[in-house]
């Protein structure tokens, strides 16, 4: 894992945060920066970003985490109310099996209602036998050890 949360002068949302390349930018703090993406999945999506660069979540430490999250309330809010959602999506992407396309960790909030045309939710899956408790086990092991 890379630990190396320097400015990377070949990533877009670098550039971004430090103003370099033009963004529509809604909220900035010391640490973070909130901008409307580019290519909507509704009118009103955006992104909340680190300043520092990240590559995704798993890089995010605990302290740049939880002021990230302690932003999303108001953002969230804010986006709500100007566009009139019903509701919105909090995603992050997190890796290209989870469709993550741009290296720098960001949370994605997305407007939404309940007629518009966005593929959600997703199909679950059933656990069978004790597969439940071996996953919970597993995933227990792994908090214990980190
Ligand atoms: P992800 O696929 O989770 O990595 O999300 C990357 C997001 O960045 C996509 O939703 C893009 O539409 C968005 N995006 C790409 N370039 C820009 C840009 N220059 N300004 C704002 N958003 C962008
Ligand atoms: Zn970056």
């Amino acid at each position: 894992m890379k630990t190396d949360h320097a400015y990377r002068p070949d990533c877009l949302f670098c550039k971004i945060t430090r103003g370099e390349i033009p963004s529509s930018v809604l909220l900035e703090t010391d640490d973070a920066v909130a901008f409307l993406d580019i290519h909507p999945v509704n009118k009103g999506h955006a992104l909340l970003v680190p300043k520092t660069h990240h590559a995704n979540l798993l890089e995010l430490d605990g302290a740049h985490a939880a002021h990230l999250a302690s932003l999303l309330p108001r953002l969230c809010r804010a986006i709500q109310a100007a566009t009139g959602a019903e509701g919105f999506n909090v995603i992050v992407n997190n890796g290209r099996a989870a469709g993550q396309t741009v290296d720098h960790g960001h949370w994605h909030i997305i407007p939404r209602w309940s007629d518009d045309p966005v593929n959600w939710p997703w199909p679950h899956a059933e656990y069978l036998g004790d597969e439940l408790e071996q996953m919970r086990v597993r995933i227990e092991r792994e908090l214990k050890s980190g």
